[in-house]
């Protein structure tokens, strides 16, 4: 005999999917909860806190990565 509480009949699929979704949205609505977006002070686009933004490239009024600027081709090869 078993020692352990054994559940007498299989559970139905419909239960067990349920259960499962059920924890798949909780886990989801916690991570959704962790993300805080703030808008951006230049652009007013939403990212997240305490990061550079994604769309103008500022952080703290600086800019951090050049975001218009195209990358100098290298046209010359000095021999
Ligand atoms: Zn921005």
């Amino acid at each position: 005999m078993a020692k352990h509480p054994v559940p007498k009949k299989k559970a139905p699929k419909s239960q067990t999917s349920g259960r499962f979704h059920t924890y798949v949205t909780n886990v989801q609505k916690k991570l959704k909860d962790r993300i805080h977006l703030v808008p951006c002070p230049n652009c007013k686009q939403k990212h997240l806190v305490h990061h550079v933004c994604p769309n103008c490239g500022k952080y703290r009024g600086r800019q951090v990565l050049n975001m218009g600027k195209e990358i100098d081709k290298i046209t010359k090869i000095k021999a």
